[in-house]
């Protein structure tokens, strides 16, 4: 069977970061995608220059218009702007008991633009992150979400898991690729009673648009057929595969998107 799954995130009319990267990582993984908007973006590959948040009751009710129409195994969760917008989408998606749930915290864009009103991480923190089955803070993000400093060492990653699981999702994906000048980029999974450490060799690229979008998209599309474990080992396989495919595109100025 084919899965059914929803992202609810901003835009990216420059096609690779966003809403757009979800749908290409749906697609190619053979899921079939559906998109919530939160925010319309006006990004490049350069970065964000702007963006208009919707309403946070016409968010819910585009929720409520896919959820009661289409069966949804999965959904992922990006950008999520301001505190409103969380707590509707927390809302609307308790009331339609989703099974899982998937959210990518997302704060700033690497040009270093916020996406996420500083105010309402309490309710991305308080209100989302219990709804989820796993969230994949990266280092920055994790830092945020806990309120510590934002210096990490590979023994502090081991740490921060069960005080991240506190927060209330099944799982914690800690993206552990900003720590500093490793040749490896380890990523841990942690859930109730295992941590799993998936290990990389860094790529140096500047075709890395969209990174964070395409991870938890491709976990999201593979989870209504595999084991949490099993979904991380193969997005992670799929997002190295798509960051080395990426030189073949040709695709604006800044940080260029990867091929899907
Ligand atoms: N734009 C949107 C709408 C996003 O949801 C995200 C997600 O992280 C980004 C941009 C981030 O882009 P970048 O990978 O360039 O930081």
């Amino acid at each position: 069977m084919i899965a059914n799954v929803l992202t609810i995130a901003g835009t990216d009319p420059s096609g690779g970061a966003g809403i757009q990267a979800d749908i290409k990582a749906f697609s190619a993984l053979g899921a079939y995608a559906c998109s919530v908007i939160t925010a319309v973006v006006a990004q490049n590959t350069q970065g964000v220059r702007s963006f208009v948040a919707l309403d946070p009751a016409f968010v819910a009710d585009q929720i409520d218009a896919v959820l009661e129409d289409v069966r949804i195994d999965a959904v992922k969760i990006g950008m999520i702007a301001n505190a409103g917008i969380a707590e509707a989408v927390a809302d609307r998606l308790r009331h339609h008991k989703v099974a899982r749930i998937v959210l990518d915290p997302v704060m700033v864009a690497k040009s270093g633009h916020a996406l996420l009103d500083p105010e309402a991480v309490a309710a991305v923190r308080d209100r989302l992150v219990p709804l989820a089955t796993l969230i994949t803070p990266n280092l920055p993000e994790a830092a945020v979400l806990l309120g510590r400093p934002d210096h990490w060492t590979a023994d502090d990653m081991q740490t921060a898991l069960p005080e991240l699981l506190a927060l209330g999702s099944d799982w914690v994906l800690l993206k552990g690729g900003h720590l500093a000048a490793s040749k490896e980029s380890t990523d841990l999974l942690a859930g109730a009673d295992s941590v799993t450490a998936f290990a990389a060799p860094r790529i140096t690229t500047t075709n890395d648009h969209g990174t964070g979008c395409t991870l938890s998209s491709a976990i999201t599309a593979l989870l209504p057929g595999l084991g949490m474990v099993e979904s991380v080992r193969q997005a992670k396989a799929y997002l190295h595969a798509a960051l080395g495919a990426a030189e073949a595109l040709d695709v604006g100025h800044g940080h260029g998107p990867v091929h899907h």
